[in-house]
């Protein structure tokens, strides 16, 4: 009998689970909670917060931060069996089920924990049957979640008044700190308010919330829960709690980074509030500064070099100013970069062996298949040496370098290096792009000339905390040119430094770049040591030019002075020449290995094995008659009777501009007029009109086209033929005007050595 009673009982049990196991696989309980988002800074706390969708501040708490006297007061009070029950306490329903017959009321009393997170789950109406049900769904809440996870359910939606749920919101909102730094008297007022939200809501009724919390203290103390002086000095505790404003720091990375992780209740950033902070604040007055000038916005990008973690990101001078469009995030706008991509330009040109820092080149007018370009200054400055060609930032020897190394090429590094308004525009891009003539954005900047602090290898930015990029990053250009662009851009003698740069002003020890697009709208000034790379630009999100604007004026004191707040005489050293860049003796007039004839010799660094050997041709030896009235070839010089000399190896251009600009310089004498010789090399380059051109004149008054060439040194006289009918004969550098006739033309340009040009073009009536 006994034993059937058992096995009746054992058989019960068993069904009993198997039908709950079965009910809970048809109806499951999948607890979905929308968390408000929570950024935080690199040490996890919260700097900005977005409500969630169903406006609550309903943050999430980690396990971490909730303390065992979190739990220990919370569960003393809610819930003392809550570890030993299955999600319903039997013994409390009997008790409650009695003294709810017995008064003939209602209460909460035999309520888990458990069941408590179901109802703040699943709201319902308060009845016998709903009841029921919430039992039920207790025990499959403890079916799948650890008692560790119900609890921390539980923290994170109990209601603290208003819209504010969780301990975590509570904490911060009421008490301003993190849940994990809460005290014993704190932890207990804020354990009532979910009883009574409203009427115990913090900051309201204070007195009446101090009292319960100190009766709620005394029976710790009679429960021995906690010793009598902690008991002490919590009741002695002044409450001191008002309900706060949610932090909006960082607001344009928050912005991103919560539309980036859609539903991630929080996302920790690498920033370092601090620092945010500071920077924040030294934009806003910079920018209150300039704004008298029509100057209204910029934008600071800060990375830490060796994790490519970003410490700092200001996306506008005020996020809070609708007139300025402050919410415009400048650290993501596309605008024209200026002259800011050039030290890529002369990386990649080092890397190719092209250039070295004291190769001359010559900042000379020059045509470039139709397009002229001008220096910032509208000034040339003749033969210059590639580092003060960079340094100065002139534009003739970037486009004339960036025909060498190839547009194509340059926009291979910079997709390389995650530029994607320029991967987009690439069919479009010419020799202008190394001017400005590209869309970039600060991010890609910042991120590019970090690079450049990186030994030329291309790594991803880092907004969030703990990701820190040790990979090694794709090479874009190589250690050893980076090292020769950053002692370029390291020199302070250079025009763009700020003007009015007051000595006494501590000057940083960085590499730096300065940029201004075209109409004045952009500034730029991005430096580098090798702890940080500091990205800032300056201007109107309007897009708005403003006269006084320039990458030297406007950026780069902001620059200087970021890099001074945040990296005063930096312990972390500068960057070390590379085993591959060596010194050699090069010709002063050149930047190429001295031959016999060059006398000024200087030291240049150049990169082994990779930096062309080329002898240098700065002059060139000629044979005259004794006089030096005539020159000769070795076609036509006489057995005796004659003298070999040096005259100078100038590039055509150079000589225009000598010309145009009345420089004198010594010129060959013409050549053995006996001299039957056909010359092949060095024929005349027709500069003006534009090979392929299409010219359109007026019936009535036809406008005359200008022809202009540039000659070889020995050149006396040039003959211009159009149609291949002789037109005019002039000196070389003269400008010649013609009419031609309509339809298509052909130019001719012979030098007296017979050397020949032709061009095309067509004319056309208006
Ligand atoms: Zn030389
Ligand atoms: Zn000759």
């Amino acid at each position: 009998m006994k034993k059937v009673k058992i096995k009746r009982t054992i058989l019960f049990i068993i069904s009993a689970i198997l039908l709950f196991l079965i009910s809970d696989f048809i109806f499951p309980f999948q607890p979905n909670i929308r968390y408000a988002t929570q950024i935080t800074d690199s040490k996890g706390n919260v700097i900005h917060a977005f409500l969630s969708r169903d406006d609550k501040w309903r943050l999430y708490s980690e396990v971490s931060e909730i303390t065992p006297l979190l739990r220990k007061t919370l569960i003393y009070k809610e819930d003392q069996y809550f570890y030993y029950h299955p999600g319903v306490n039997p013994l409390a329903i009997i008790r409650a089920a009695g003294w709810n017959i017995f008064t003939g009321r209602r209460t909460s009393g035999a309520s888990t924990i458990t069941m408590q997170v179901v109802r703040l789950l699943e709201p319902r109406p308060r009845t016998y049957f709903n009841k029921l049900l919430e039992m039920y769904r207790a025990l499959q809440l403890e079916l799948h979640y650890s008692k560790g996870e119900i609890l921390q359910m539980y923290l994170n939606l109990v209601p603290y008044g208003g819209n504010i749920e969780g301990i975590k919101a509570a904490s911060i909102l009421y008490f301003n700190k993190p849940p994990q730094l809460l005290s014993l008297a704190e932890i207990t007022a804020l354990t009532i308010v979910p009883n009574r939200p409203s009427s115990l809501r913090p900051g309201t009724r204070n007195e009446a919330l101090i009292t319960a919390r100190n009766e709620w203290l005394k029976r710790f103390e009679a429960e021995k829960l906690f010793s009598a002086s902690t008991i002490r000095d919590a009741l002695d505790e002044p409450l001191q709690v008002n309900r706060l404003q949610v932090p909006r720091q960082a607001p344009h990375l928050a912005l991103r980074l919560s539309q980036e992780f859609k539903d991630q209740p929080v996302i920790h950033t690498s920033l370092k509030i601090q620092t945010q902070i500071q920077i924040e604040e030294q934009v806003k007055n910079y920018v209150n500064r300039l704004k008298s000038t029509d100057i209204h916005n910029a934008a600071v990008l800060v990375v830490d070099n060796e994790t490519m973690q970003v410490e700092a990101y200001i996306g506008s001078a005020d996020f809070n100013n609708p007139f300025d469009g402050g919410q415009v995030d400048g650290i993501r706008a596309v605008r024209s970069p200026g002259s800011t991509l050039k030290p890529l330009l002369y990386a990649a040109a080092f890397d190719k062996g092209i250039i070295t820092p004291r190769t001359i080149l010559n900042d000379v007018p020059v045509n470039f298949a139709g397009y002229e370009p001008e220096n910032f200054d509208r000034h040339f400055n003749g033969p210059v040496t590639t580092e003060f060609a960079l340094a100065n930032s002139l534009n003739i020897p970037a486009v004339k370098i960036l025909k060498e190394v190839g547009t194509s090429a340059l926009v291979e590094k910079l997709r390389k290096a995650g530029f994607k308004t320029i991967d987009k525009q690439a069919k479009d891009l010419g020799l202008s792009m190394i001017l400005g003539g590209c869309g970039v954005t600060l991010e890609e900047m910042t991120r590019l000339f970090a690079a450049f602090s990186g030994e030329g290898k291309f790594r991803n930015l880092q907004f969030l905390s703990g990701n820190s990029e040790s990979a090694k990053g794709e090479a874009i250009v190589s250690g050893e040119s980076t090292f020769l662009v950053t002692n370029i851009l390291t020199q302070i003698t250079r025009p763009d430094l700020p003007t009015n740069f007051d000595n006494t002003y501590h000057l940083p020890k960085i590499a730096w770049k300065t940029g201004t697009s075209y109409g004045k709208r952009d500034a730029w000034s991005i430096g580098y040591n090798r702890r940080y790379t500091i990205g800032v630009w300056v201007g109107n999100f309007s897009g708005t030019g403003v006269p006084g604007l320039s990458g030297a004026n406007t950026a780069t004191p902001l620059l200087f002075s970021i890099f001074n707040a945040l990296d005063y005489n930096s312990p972390k050293g500068w960057f070390k020449t590379p085993a591959n860049v060596s010194l050699r003796k090069v010709c002063a007039a050149s930047g190429d290995i001295p031959s016999e004839f060059c006398e000024h010799q200087i030291l240049d660094h150049y990169i082994v094995g990779v930096s062309a050997y080329k002898k240098c041709q700065h002059l060139r030896w000629v044979f005259t008659d004794p006089a030096g009235k005539i020159s000769y070839c070795t076609y036509c010089i006489p057995e005796n009777g004659f003298e070999k000399r040096t005259y100078p190896n100038l590039a055509p251009e150079l000589i225009a501009y000598n010309e145009i600009q009345k420089i004198p310089y010594r010129k060959i004498p013409p050549h053995n007029p006996a001299c039957e010789r056909v010359f092949h090399e060095g024929a005349p380059l027709i500069v003006s009109p534009n090979d392929g051109s299409e010219y359109y004149i007026r019936k009535e008054e036809p406008q005359q086209i200008q022809l202009a060439c540039q000659a070889a040194n020995d050149v006396q006289e040039v003959f211009w033929y159009v149609n291949d009918k002789l037109s005019k004969r002039s000196a070389p550098h003269e400008a010649v005007f013609v009419s031609p006739s309509l339809g298509r033309v052909k130019i001719s340009c012979s030098d007296d050595k017979g050397r020949n040009s032709d061009i095309w073009i067509t004319v056309k009536r208006m």
